[in-house]
């Protein structure tokens, strides 16, 4: 259980329930927010291994997933963000410059871990940040923002991840490095720059004022 964060449920004026999240500590981590998000899924939800119903959405990767989804992997290496991404990943960039880096999907759109027999995930304890922080309910405004935010600056810091192993001599991952296809200067760092842990992720450093405020209230 988490000091930090607490997530619980929450009905509006509609008397739609969703799941909402208070932040109890300005030194709150994403592991206190996920924490928090599986003490609340362990009381109100049933049990969630995984199922065809969500494994079939696009997952993106943030950097504070490779450690856990480097472990499936007999040996990440020198660079396990590229390790894991070629094993496990699709990355992409668009003409425009847009990258995006997904967990790999088959050929019906299901995650490459779902067990399609089972109907279960198969590396349940590795899963990604966007997987753990999801459940069968909708999210209040402000759970729903932070979470937003962690994703996109988290894939944006994977990148940066992999642009800095391939200048330390990472094979690229794509025909050429992604330091040639992305303009750096759209990557500046983040709140989430040199963590590679999610208990190494303060929120305060990821989010502004406002939603800060917001979560603490
Ligand atoms: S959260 Fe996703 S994986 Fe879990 S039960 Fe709901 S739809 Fe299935
Ligand atoms: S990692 Fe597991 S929980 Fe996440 S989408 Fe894939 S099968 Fe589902």
């Amino acid at each position: 259980m988490s000091s930090r964060a607490k997530a619980f449920l929450s009905v509006d004026e509609n008397g739609n329930c969703a799941c909402d999240l208070q932040l109890v500590s300005p030194d709150a981590t994403a592991e206190d927010l996920l924490q928090a998000l599986a003490d609340f899924a362990a009381e109100n939800m049933a049990d969630c291994r995984g199922c065809p119903g969500c494994c079939q959405e696009r997952a993106p990767l943030i950097a504070a997933d490779i450690p856990a989804l480097a472990t499936l992997l007999p040996d990440a290496g020198r660079w396990p963000a590229h390790a894991v991404c070629r094993a496990f990943a699709r990355v992409s960039v668009e003409g425009n410059g847009a990258a995006d880096i997904i967990l790999r999907r088959r050929e019906n759109n299901s995650c490459c871990f779902l067990d399609e027999a089972e109907g279960i995930c198969r590396e349940w304890p590795a899963r990604p940040f966007v997987c753990r922080s999801h459940f069968c309910l909708p999210r209040s405004p402000r759970l729903q923002e932070l979470r937003s935010r962690l994703i996109n600056q988290g894939e944006d810091e994977l990148l940066r991840l992999l642009m800095a192993e391939e200048a330390a001599g990472a094979p690229p991952l794509l025909e050429r490095p992604l330091a040639e296809l992305l303009d750096a200067a759209d990557y500046p760092p983040t709140g989430q720059s040199g963590c590679l842990r999610y208990a190494e992720i303060l929120l305060r450093s990821c989010v502004d004022d406002v939603l800060w405020a917001e979560l603490l209230r």
